[in-house]
C-alpha cells in the first residue's frame, strides 16, 4: 500500500470511531445531585466529568474548574446515580415468555432490555454458551446500547467429582467469569448434589481463580456451603428463619447473600392476573400480546394447583424475614433477581425486586448500595458500581431522588454506559 493511501485509511478509521466529542475534553454533567453509590452523602449542584468512557472527577460546581474544551450538559434538578447491577440474572435464552431461544440475537435483545430499565451490568449465572463469550469482552471497552455482561457458563452438575470437574474444565476453556452450582432438591422433587461433589467443584474453581456462587434453598445446606467455601449464597434461605449462629458464621466468612425475591414471586404470581401487567412502566417494553398466555384461566388454575408454586408462596415471608435479619446484622446484600428465566421479566423485575427489598425492611440507601457498590465489590466487578475517578461512567439520570423513595429509580431520563447515552430510554 502506498504511504498516502495508508495515511488516508487511518484518518478514515479514526473519524469513524470517534463520532462524538469525547476525543476533546469529554463531557461534564452539571448542576444535578450526584449519588456516588458509596453511601456518602449526595453531592448537591454537582459536576460529573466523563472522558473516554470513564469518570475523570466529580464534586460540587465550586470545587471543580472545568477546562474550556469540556462540553457541558445541564442536568439541573436531576439526580445522577450509578447504573444498576444485577448480580444474578440469566441472559440469552428468553424471547417473550418462552425459553429455548439461545442465540446472539437473543443475548443482544436481553441486554438491551436490561439497559432500557437502567440495569447497566448483568451477571448471568448459568446457561451461558459460546455465543456469549465475544459479548462479554465488551466489559473491557464501551458497549453501545446494551448492558455489560459477565457469564458463568454451564451450571456445573455431576454424580461424581470426576464428572463435575469435566464441566469445570469446559467452562474454564470457554472463558467464563464465574462458576455456578446448584445444591437443592427442588422441594424434594429431584436429587441434591452430594457434598463430596460440590466440595471438589469449589476447590477446583478456587484453584483456577473463580468465585463460585451457589443456588441453595435450605438453611442446613447454606451452612455446609459456607464451610465448603461458596462465595455467594445466590438465593434466599426459605425453609427456616436463620439462627444467630448462622448469622455470625456468614459474617465471619464475609460471604454475600443474594435474595432474588422476585424469583419466588414469579412462581405463584400468575395464579391470577399480575397487577403489574397494567403498569405503564412494564408496558413500555413488554407488549400485551407477549403476556397473553399468562392470562389464560386454565394456565392460572394450574399455578393455583401447583404444589411447588404454593410452597414457594407460603415461604416468601421467611425469605423477607431472613433478608431483614441479615441486612441489619451487616451481611453484604448482593442485588440479584434471577430474571431472564421465562416469566421473570428482564429489567422490570429488577425494579420490583428493589420494591420487595424495601417491603422486607431494607432502607432506600441500603438497596441503592446493594444494587451498585455492594454487588460490584462482592462479585469483584472491576471499576463498576461506583461513580469515582477511573471507574466506568455507567450512570442513570433520574427525575427524582431514589433515596427518598426507591420507586424513583423508575423515573429514568437517560441511561449512560461507558459514557455513551442509550438512545432508547423513553
Ligand atoms: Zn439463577
Amino acid at each position: 500500500m502506498k504511504p498516502t493511501i495508508f495515511l488516508f485509511s487511518i484518518i478514515l478509521i479514526c473519524s469513524c470511531q470517534s463520532p462524538d466529542k469525547q476525543e476533546d475534553g469529554g463531557v461534564a454533567y452539571v448542576g444535578g445531585t450526584i449519588i456516588d453509590g458509596s453511601g456518602n452523602d449526595p453531592i448537591p449542584d454537582g459536576v460529573l466529568w466523563v472522558q473516554d468512557g470513564r469518570v475523570v472527577i466529580l464534586g460540587t460546581k465550586n470545587e471543580i474548574d472545568l477546562p474550556s474544551e469540556v462540553e457541558q450538559v445541564d442536568v439541573s434538578g436531576k439526580v445522577i446515580v450509578p447504573g444498576l447491577i444485577n448480580g444474578h440474572g440469566h441472559v440469552g435464552d428468553v424471547k417473550g415468555i418462552e425459553g429455548g431461544h439461545y442465540s446472539r440475537e437473543t443475548l443482544l435483545d436481553n441486554l438491551r432490555k436490561y439497559a432500557q430499565y437502567g440495569i447497566t451490568t448483568v451477571v448471568s449465572l448459568g446457561g451461558d454458551r459460546e455465543e456469549a463469550v465475544p459479548l462479554r469482552h465488551l466489559n473491557d471497552t464501551i458497549p453501545d446500547g446494551r448492558s455489560r455482561l459477565f457469564i458463568a457458563g454451564e451450571v456445573i452438575t455431576g454424580n461424581t467429582p470426576e464428572e463435575a470437574l469435566e464441566v469445570v474444565q469446559e467452562n474454564h476453556e470457554m472463558g467464563v467469569d464465574f462458576m455456578k452450582i446448584r445444591v437443592d432438591d427442588n422441594l424434594g422433587t429431584s436429587s441434591k448434589m452430594k457434598e463430596e461433589v460440590y466440595r471438589s467443584i469449589i476447590n477446583k474453581s478456587h484453584e483456577l481463580g473463580y468465585q463460585i456462587p451457589t443456588h441453595m434453598y435450605y438453611l442446613e445446606d447454606s451452612k455446609k456451603l459456607l464451610d465448603a467455601g461458596s462465595d455467594l449464597l445466590a438465593h434466599s434461605i426459605r425453609d427456616k428463619v436463620v439462627d444467630q449462629e448462622f448469622v455470625q458464621y456468614l459474617k465471619q466468612k464475609g460471604v454475600g447473600y443474594c435474595p432474588t425475591l422476585t424469583r419466588e414471586l414469579s412462581t405463584f404470581v400468575y395464579e391470577d392476573t399480575a397487577s403489574f401487567f397494567s403498569d405503564p412502566f412494564f408496558l413500555k417494553v413488554y407488549s400485551p400480546e407477549e403476556i397473553q398466555p399468562l392470562l389464560d384461566p386454565k394456565r392460572q388454575e394450574q399455578v393455583r394447583n401447583n404444589r411447588n408454586a404454593q410452597i414457594y408462596k407460603q415461604q416468601l415471608p421467611v425469605a423477607y424475614e431472613n433478608l431483614k435479619i441479615l441486612y441489619e446484622a451487616g451481611v453484604p446484600i448482593v442485588f440479584g433477581t434471577d430474571s431472564g428465566v421465562p416469566t421473570r421479566f428482564i429489567g422490570y423485575f429488577e425494579h420490583l425486586e428493589m420494591e420487595m427489598m424495601a417491603e422486607a425492611g431494607m432502607d432506600a440507601k441500603g438497596i441503592l448500595m446493594s444494587a451498585t457498590s455492594v454487588v460490584a465489590r462482592e462479585l469483584q466487578l472491576k471499576d463498576l458500581g461506583l461513580l469515582e475517578p477511573g471507574y466506568w461512567a455507567d450512570f442513570l439520570v433520574l427525575e427524582a431522588n431514589p433515596l427518598e423513595n426507591i420507586r424513583n429509580f423508575r423515573r429514568i431520563v437517560e441511561v449512560y454506559i461507558g459514557g455513551v447515552k442509550l438512545k432508547d430510554t423513553e
